[in-house]
């Protein structure tokens, strides 16, 4: 096996230089645990941007792959194949939706629910050629292709880019106000949201927001688009951010106030368990209908191994209960924090849901203060990455025990008193 100074030398070499990745080269995974090539272990506190919510090589969800692969990887969808029906069977019932349409990446999911919206508003509710809108907020993370950087306000993601795709609205997260003032414009078809903005620092909304948003929404006939990538399946404690206390959709059923349904969902990241790219947008016949074939698709969306995948990854969230897991942990990780920014004026402040949070670093963005704690935390056994220069995200694998959790716990507090 290469050494880690080898591998870091050949990516510096021969790849790219699109991401800043920490001096950690890893090697092999298991549950909340990679390991570098010369044998050090870490617990995983992104959780390849919580992709890896059922921990990493999770055996059934490998063992889903592997018994796959040996028998049907790729048809293309101009042949039917044996497992994508049941994925989108299983998938559309878990969330209670009537139709799914299947993808790879998250963006490229977010441009497929971007398409459907502005059919939807063209076709349904009659918006004049080429004039539909779509509402998005400030700071939004959505992806990287051309059309969703054209609606960032991160001079990183999208300066020398343009031209940029027109055709959105941008209003202040959080901003009811803003909102409503916008949505009265008769010629915007979707309202485009992350129930937690994840990528702009783990920024938790007011608790009644998502709900007034949606009902804003159903007031000005606007298609309500919950990005639910990075915060779904399981990672805010429970099955989505938008179900609120509510894990799974029999309860929904149950209390149906608590689940604030979008009228477009869009998955990703763990819908594979980070096994394998599968990405997901779900919607009711109403809006999915406005496509036909030839109109979207892509070579591998749907593909039996992602299907296959999926649907093992779904099952054992359900399963091993990993909403329960999350929103346990996460309270005593944020009491914990909280705990620590009592001691130390280094931590300014502690935010989050479920097992996603993060601390605000009491420093300028531009300077390297949260970048050299994350090192210190690697060199303690821990890996975590600052988001927008000052604010280190913890996003550990679900599947982590009350025990684990509190020795990550222990070297994050030995690691921040150390600055
Ligand atoms: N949407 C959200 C909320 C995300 O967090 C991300 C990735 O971090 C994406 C979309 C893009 O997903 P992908 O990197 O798979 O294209």
């Amino acid at each position: 096996m290469i050494s880690s100074k080898e591998a870091i030398t050949l990516e510096e070499n021969y790849g790219a230089h699109n991401y800043h990745p920490l001096p950690v080269v890893l090697a092999k995974g298991r549950g909340v645990y990679v390991w570098d090539p010369e044998g050090n272990q870490y617990f995983d506190f992104l959780s390849a941007y919580s992709a890896v919510n059922q921990g990493h090589c999770h055996p059934r969800i490998i063992g889903a792959l592997k018994d796959q692969a040996d028998t049907l990887t790729l048809t293309s969808r101009a042949f039917y194949n044996n497992r994508l029906g049941e994925f989108e069977k299983y998938v559309t019932e878990l969330f209670g939706f009537d139709k799914v349409l299947p993808m790879n990446t998250g963006a490229e999911a977010v441009e497929t629910a971007i398409k459907i919206c502005r059919k939807w508003g063209y076709e349904v509710k009659g918006i004049s050629p080429n004039k539909a809108k779509i509402a998005v907020c400030s700071n939004n993370f959505h992806g990287r292709t051309t059309t969703i950087i054209s609606f960032s306000n991160n001079p990183e993601a999208n300066t020398n880019f343009g031209p940029y795709t027109p055709g959105f609205l941008k209003v202040e997260y959080n901003n009811l106000e803003q909102l409503e003032l916008v949505l009265q414009d008769d010629s915007v078809a979707g309202f485009l949201v992350e129930p937690i903005q994840g990528e702009a620092g783990v920024m938790v909304p007011d608790d009644d927001y998502i709900e007034k948003a949606k009902a804003l929404c159903e007031l000005n006939n606007v298609l309500f688009i919950a990005d639910e990538i990075q915060t779904g399946i399981a990672r805010t404690g429970s099955l989505l951010a938008v179900c609120g206390d509510c894990n799974c959709k029999q309860k929904c059923e149950r209390q149906p106030s608590t689940y604030i349904k979008p009228d477009i969902l869009v998955l990703g990241k763990a819908l594979s368990g980070g096994v394998y790219p599968v990405s997901a947008v779900l919607a009711d016949k109403e809006v999915m209908n406005v496509i036909k074939p030839g109109q979207h698709g892509s070579t591998f969306g749907g593909n039996p191994l992602a299907a296959r995948v999926a649907v093992e990854a779904l099952k054992v969230v359900q399963d091993e209960d990993l909403m329960s897991n999350a929103k346990q942990l996460g309270k005593l990780f944020r009491d914990e924090m909280n705990n620590l920014k009592q001691e130390c004026d280094l931590i300014k402040e502690v935010r989050g849901k479920g097992l996603l949070n993060a601390i605000e670093i009491n420093d300028s963005p531009e300077s390297s203060t949260a970048w050299n704690i994350c090192v210190r935390l690697k060199e303690n056994g821990l890996l975590a990455k600052p988001t927008h220069g000052n604010i280190i995200r913890f996003a550990p694998p679900l599947v982590m025990t009350r025990e684990q959790l509190d020795e990550c716990v222990d070297i994050i507090k030995k690691t921040v008193l150390e600055f």
